[in-house]
């Protein structure tokens, strides 16, 4: 399959040195890319702002920093791919204004306007055809709850639910626990796991999905010259 995961998190700057972000490493995005990759996926990358080096065997790799530029990058590949699995934690929301030089202190409002970002994953579905969609629920009050209304709200195939309360579950930990939630199937609840192997399981319920689902594999629906991956990149969009 052709596996297209977003990564870490976005960075939207309010003026050249300040930005909103949120705590995400992109450990849990880079595993799902490793998994994909050792289990004989063409992967493409789209990553915001992370320390970690990227897996190897990638086919591609588009280092982000806003949540638009993610969306811009995850559109441009979108007809690529057969499954898109956000990973990424999206900031929800960008300062109204990006000032284009640092604003001194005195001159900083007390109140910040912000303006709600792109929901990614609303954006492309009207784009989503045969493609699997697997998005992430990272809550820390009615878990499963809220991840059932997300899996419906964004018509998504999967949704991997995690309590980010819990001990060795979510931000900058090598651990993870977490549970699958697809429509019409019984929830799946993990152990705590390392995130290696979260990933390696979302994989396998991904391939799961693809060979027993209705996914259309775009991939192989459509011409080699139409499919063929935009240039191995590693740009950098500046802020
Ligand atoms: O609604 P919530 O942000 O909790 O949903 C999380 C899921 O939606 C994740 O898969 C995340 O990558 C995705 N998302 C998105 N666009 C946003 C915010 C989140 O696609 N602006």
């Amino acid at each position: 399959m052709r596996i297209l995961v977003s990564a870490g998190p976005t960075r939207e700057f309010l003026d050249p040195v300040r930005f909103l972000s949120n705590r995400s490493t992109g450990r849990m995005g880079f595993a799902v890319a490793a998994a994909a990759v050792a289990a004989g996926h063409e992967v493409a990358l789209v990553a915001g702002p992370v320390e970690l080096a990227p897996p190897a065997g990638l086919a591609a790799l588009d280092r982000v920093v806003s949540a638009r530029d993610m969306l811009a990058a995850l559109r441009r590949r979108l007809a690529w791919c057969d499954a898109l699995v956000m990973t990424a934690a999206v900031a929800d929301f960008r300062p109204a204004r990006r000032a284009p030089r640092k604003v001194h202190k005195g001159a900083m409002p007390e109140a910040l306007r912000l303006v709600r970002n792109p929901d990614i994953l609303a954006t492309l579905r009207p784009r989503k055809g045969g493609r699997l969609f697997v998005g992430f629920a990272a809550e820390t009050d009615d878990v499963l709850a809220s991840a059932a209304a997300k899996l419906a709200r964004k018509g998504l195939d999967l949704v991997v639910a995690n309590d980010v309360t819990k001990p060795g579950a979510g931000f900058g930990v090598e651990t993870n626990v977490v549970t699958f939630l697809a429509p019409g199937a019984a929830p799946e609840a993990l152990p705590l796991l390392s995130k290696a192997e979260v990933a390696r399981r979302l994989v396998a319920r991904i391939e799961a999905l693809a060979a027993h689902g209705d996914a259309r594999f775009p991939s192989r629906a459509v011409p080699a010259r139409m499919r063929a991956l935009p240039k191995r990149s590693e740009r950098s969009h500046t802020p």
